[in-house]
């Protein structure tokens, strides 16, 4: 099977192979010098300030999300969340549970953030701003920039989702002032998954410090004051982790992240040029697209029926979507060990389909 989904992903043999190991007890110095060369490889590539702090929490990204918002808000906050899609909506969920009290900035499907979604929020006092950078399941990359001249302009504490854009799209925490980045094992970094990693900012150590988090598990307190050594408070997905290690030292040893970022774009250009190319009937559906994925609507057969044979008749995973998305739109990513070759394949299965009037 060739693996086109958005996560997870296929892995570097280099990666596979650690999986394929024993996993080793963690409560030593070698365990320990790993992860703080993982939270120093993680600050490199996400160009955080030297005294930003990283910690790796054993859950997939939602876990990361939620643990972002315990920690680092309250019942005094009032925040803005922009909901575009899927991973919009679970942040808009988790302050409703949470009890945070918030302004949703819902947009259509497919739709960019613009300049006029913000301007009605200028000093009207919001505390906190949450987005994803790529809300993965509609294939729209927001502008960042913008958002994070908005939070400065506020004073709003900035809580980024770069699950599905960290190391394929460019993102500089200390230029956009973010307060906490989240991301997840199983995305661009190409691991299993299982690991959450969230950079945090000085604001966010000091909203952490300040604020009562109400579930042991996932209080960042206890997991920074562990990370100081290089540990965790309960025993984490320590295979993942060592597989994290051998990834992020591959990228770092390729030409960092610049270099990744740009052969997953490499990636994304390829395959839309071959699509514009070959005349294929899917329609590209988002108005600002990331190098993560290429979210397409087929003009002319169900998106979710295209998934099912491309799967069963041709060995492939392209990636489906739920919800009233299901028969519009299905995605082909551009991230994890993927080569040029692959998408040939692809292309290929949708030809002979084409030719047997399928699509
Ligand atoms: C995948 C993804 C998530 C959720 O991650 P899980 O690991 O499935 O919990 C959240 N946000 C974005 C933008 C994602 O792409």
């Amino acid at each position: 099977m060739i693996n086109f989904t958005v996560g997870p992903v296929q892995s570097s043999d280099a990666v596979r192979a650690i999986g394929a190991e024993q996993v080793p007890y963690f409560r030593t110095a070698e365990f320990s010098e790993l992860m703080l060369e993982n939270e120093r490889l993680v600050k490199k590539f996400a160009h955080t300030t030297d005294d930003s702090r990283v910690v790796f929490m054993t859950c997939s990204g939602s876990g990361g999300m939620e643990t972002a918002i315990m920690n680092c808000l309250n019942k005094n906050d009032k925040a803005l969340v922009v909901n575009g899609g899927s991973f919009g909506e679970r942040f808009v969920e988790l302050l409703t549970l949470h009890e945070i009290p918030f302004t949703e900035i819902k947009l259509e499907h497919g739709k960019a953030l613009k300049p006029e979604h913000l301007a009605p929020y200028e000093e009207q006092g919001y505390t906190a701003f949450l987005l994803q950078k790529h809300e993965t399941s509609t294939g729209v990359h927001y502008d960042i920039d913008m958002v994070a001249d908005f939070c400065k302009r506020n004073g709003c504490f900035l809580i980024v989702d770069t699950i599905s854009s960290f190391l394929c799209d460019p993102f500089d925490m200390t230029a956009t002032g973010a307060g906490v980045m989240i991301t997840g094992s199983q995305k661009a970094l190409a691991c299993a998954p299982g690991i959450a990693v969230m950079a945090l900012a000085p604001s966010a150590l000091k909203r952490i410090d300040e604020n009562k988090c109400c579930c042991q598990y996932l209080d960042l307190k206890l997991a920074l004051k562990n990370m100081e050594r290089g540990q965790t408070p309960w025993t984490p997905a320590v295979g993942i982790l060592r597989q994290i290690n051998v990834r992020l030292k591959e990228i770092d040893a390729m030409g960092g992240d610049e270099a990744e970022i740009e052969r997953c774009a490499e990636l994304a250009r390829y395959f839309r040029n071959k699509l514009i190319e070959l005349d294929l009937p899917f329609e590209i559906v988002s108005e600002s697209l990331s190098n993560a994925v290429t979210p397409l609507h087929p003009t002319t057969q169900s998106a979710f029926e295209i998934f099912l044979k491309i799967k069963d008749e041709y060995g492939m995973w392209i990636c489906p979507n739920g919800g009233d998305m299901k028969d519009t739109i299905f995605r082909v990513g551009h991230i994890g060990y993927l080569q040029k070759e692959d998408y040939d394949t692809l292309i290929k299965a949708f030809l002979d389909l084409r030719d047997k009037k399928f699509i």
